[in-house]
C-alpha cells in the first residue's frame, strides 16, 4: 500500500471539514464525530481515498458489496436499464426486471415460499414482515389480541421504530427510546455454538414463554444461524428447528431475518439451509442489489399470503414510492445471474479456509476472548470495547477497510477477493488487535 502517498497534502483532503460540521454519519456524535474518511472512487476490493491511497475492503460496505465496487457486469446492466426506465410507479404497472427477480429468487429461496412483496430498506422489510405477521394472525385467529412478537436477545433488525423494538434491548435502541418502544417478549440468545453440541437448555426459555404467552404473539422473528449487528454471534442450527416446531404447535408465524446472512454469506444461499426448516416469512436485502441501491423483499408462503388476502383489510396495507424499483430489480437479476455462474460453494469454503488459518493466531492474544468464523465472515471478539476512531486509523495507515463495533473486530469481504488481499487483510487486522 502506497501508505505514505499522504504525507504533504493537507488533512482537508481526507477529512472534510464541511461534512463534518454539517452531515450526520451513522451512530456518531455531530459535537465530537468520529474521523470518516473522503473516498473518490471504488474498484474490484479497493477503496480509493481522496488522497490517492488504497484500502483493501473487508466490510462490503455492510454486508451489500458481495460482488465489490464498480462491477463490470452490473454496471451494465445499470445502464441499460437507465436507458429503458429508471423506475415508474408498482401500483397498477409492472415491468420485467421485478418479474425476472422475483422468479429469481422464488428459485433460491426455500420452497414455500410464493409472495414477493419489494420495500426500499432492511428496516423498511421488517416493518413489513411485522405488519403482515400481525395482519395474517388477526386475519387467522380472529383475535385482536395476537398482535406482539417474540426475539432472541441480542438481535438486530434494523433502525425503523417497530424494527428497533425487536433488537437486543439492552444493546439495541432501547436505551435511547425506552418506553416510546412497544414492548416485546425476549427470549436469552442460544448458547449452543453453530459449530459445537446443541443444548437442549437452550430452548426451554421459548419453549416456556409460548406457554404462556401465545394468545398474544403474532410472530417470532430471528436472524437465522447469524445474528449480526447485535453481536456477531453464531448459534447451533438445531434452535431454528425447535423454534420452528414450538412455532407451529402454537399457531405463531416465524419470520427469519436473512438480510444480512443472505446470498451465500454464510456458506448457502440463504442460513435457513444450515437447519433445514422454512419461515412463514423472510426479509432479504443487503447483497440484494449488491451494494448499489438500496432494495428489500418480503417472502411470504402463499397461505400467509391468502390469509392476509381473507383479513379484514383484504389487502397487504403497505406501498411503498419505490417499491420494485426497475433500477434496484434489473441490479438484483444481474447479482443473482452472477452468484450463479459461480461455484459459489466452492468460492465461500475457500474464504472461509483462509480466515481460519489467518484468524486462529488471535485465540493466544491475551485481549481476545474468541474466534469464529462462518463462511464468508470472519469474526475476533475482543474482552474489551474497541476504540472505533483509533482501530479505523490504524486500518487506514495499513492499507485495509474494517470498522468494529463494541467488541467485534469482524471482516466479511466481497466474495470476489483474491487470496493474497484476504490474507493481507487478515494479517493487518491482527497486527492492529495485538
Ligand atoms: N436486519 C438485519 C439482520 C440487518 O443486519 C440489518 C442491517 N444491518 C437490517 C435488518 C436493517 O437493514 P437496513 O440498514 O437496510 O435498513
Amino acid at each position: 500500500m502506497n501508505s505514505d502517498f499522504a504525507v504533504d497534502r493537507p488533512a482537508e483532503v481526507l477529512h472534510d471539514p464541511w461534512d463534518r460540521e454539517h452531515l450526520w454519519h451513522p451512530y456518531t456524535s455531530t459535537i465530537n464525530p468520529l474521523p470518516t474518511y473522503k473516498v473518490k472512487s471504488a474498484s474490484g476490493v479497493r477503496l480509493r481515498l481522496a488522497d490517492g491511497r488504497e484500502l483493501i475492503d473487508g466490510m462490503s460496505s455492510w454486508w451489500a458489496a458481495i460482488h465489490g465496487y464498480n462491477h463490470p457486469v452490473i454496471n451494465r446492466a445499470v445502464r441499460a436499464q437507465i436507458d429503458r426506465m429508471s423506475h415508474v410507479m408498482f401500483g397498477g404497472l409492472t415491468h420485467e426486471p421485478a418479474i425476472e427477480l422475483g422468479k429469481r429468487l422464488l428459485e433460491m429461496a426455500p420452497p414455500s415460499m410464493h409472495n414477493i412483496f419489494y420495500a426500499d430498506s432492511g428496516s423498511v422489510a421488517v416493518e413489513v414482515a411485522m405488519k403482515m405477521a400481525v395482519q395474517a394472525a388477526v386475519s387467522k385467529s380472529g383475535d385482536h389480541g395476537k398482535t406482539n412478537f417474540v426475539t432472541i436477545r441480542s438481535g438486530y433488525h434494523g433502525d425503523t421504530w417497530n424494527a428497533m423494538s425487536v433488537c437486543d434491548p439492552v444493546t439495541g435502541m432501547h436505551g435511547a427510546f425506552g418506553p416510546a418502544l412497544p414492548v416485546r417478549f425476549f427470549v436469552p440468545q442460544p448458547r449452543s455454538r453453530f459449530d459445537g453440541e446443541w443444548d437442549v437448555a437452550d430452548i426451554k426459555p421459548l419453549e416456556d414463554l409460548l406457554e404462556k404467552h401465545h394468545a398474544e404473539i403474532a410472530a417470532m422473528i430471528l436472524e437465522p444461524i447469524v445474528q449480526g449487528a447485535g453481536g456477531m454471534w453464531f448459534y447451533h442450527p438445531q434452535y431454528l428447528r425447535e423454534a420452528r416446531k414450538l412455532c407451529d404447535r402454537y399457531g405463531i408465524y416465524l419470520i427469519f431475518d436473512e438480510i444480512a446472512t443472505g446470498f451465500w454469506r454464510t456458506g448457502k444461499a440463504f442460513a435457513w439451509e444450515h437447519a433445514g426448516v422454512e419461515p412463514d416469512i423472510m426479509c432479504i436485502g443487503k447483497g440484494l442489489t449488491a451494494g448499489y441501491l438500496t432494495s428489500s423483499a418480503v417472502l411470504t408462503s402463499a397461505q400467509v399470503a391468502r390469509t392476509i388476502s381473507e383479513g379484514e383489510a383484504g389487502v397487504m396495507m403497505h406501498g411503498p414510492t419505490f417499491m420494485g424499483n426497475p433500477l434496484a430489480c434489473a441490479i438484483g437479476v444481474a447479482s443473482i445471474d452472477l452468484l450463479r455462474s459461480q461455484p459459489m460453494t466452492e468460492v465461500i469454503a475457500r474464504h472461509e479456509r483462509v480466515m481460519r488459518q489467518e484468524l486462529a493466531p488471535a485465540r493466544d492474544f491475551p485481549g481476545v476472548a474468541d474466534v469464529r468464523v462462518l463462511g464468508a465472515i470472519g469474526v475476533v471478539k475482543m474482552k474489551e470495547p474497541v476504540n472505533v476512531g483509533e482501530f479505523q486509523k490504524e486500518c487506514v495507515a495499513r492499507g485495509i477497510w474494517v470498522r468494529p463495533f463494541g467488541r467485534n473486530v469482524y471482516i466479511m469481504p466481497p466474495y470476489i477477493m483474491e487470496e493474497a488481499d484476504l490474507r493481507t487483510l487478515c494479517r493487518e487486522m491482527l497486527n492492529i488487535i495485538k
